[in-house]
């Protein structure tokens, strides 16, 4: 991501907390800027490698509940598969359904904002009495530029 678009996240997260009166702590938005920073998704030990370099008290469960805040929110996605973490790119949406690919080989992670999904999602939840808050489709493959790299 640039640093522009960081920017842009960073500032409509804050907004977003404001509008919903949650606290915001150094900690929480240095977390969410980490993992904005990325090229890729990251895993929380190394969050508290980096985290560690300004806050050298920072401790595991100081990200954890940084992370669990952010998740709660919709502004991070955890993907189960490789136990990371990636920003997300529709935090405007809060309750969104995500296909999330995820390749192989270099761990880059797209996010696509998927709504012929989320309907059925919804009508099934909606038989089902079920109350949906958010969803996360975890697809694995190979990404554009490492096919390139096989094809050469
Ligand atoms: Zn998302
Ligand atoms: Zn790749």
């Amino acid at each position: 991501m640039n640093s522009d678009l960081i920017s842009h996240l960073l500032i409509q997260a804050e907004k977003l907390c404001q509008q919903r009166s949650l606290r915001l702590t150094p900690q929480r938005v240095e977390v969410l800027r980490l993992i904005a920073e990325q090229k890729r998704a990251i895993g929380a030990y190394e969050l508290l490698d980096l985290l560690q370099l300004k806050d050298p008290h920072a401790k595991p469960p100081t990200i954890y509940r940084a992370l669990n805040f952010w998740l709660e929110q919709g502004f991070i996605h955890k993907i189960e598969s490789i136990n990371s973490y990636i920003m997300c790119h529709h935090i405007e949406h809060s309750c969104h359904t995500s296909a999330l690919f995820v390749c192989d080989q270099c761990g880059q992670v797209e996010e696509h904002h998927v709504i012929g999904i989320e309907n059925i999602l919804h009508t099934l939840a909606n038989n089902s009495h079920f109350k949906l808050k958010h969803s996360v489709i975890e697809t694995h493959g190979i990404c554009i530029a490492c096919q390139h790299i096989q094809q050469a």
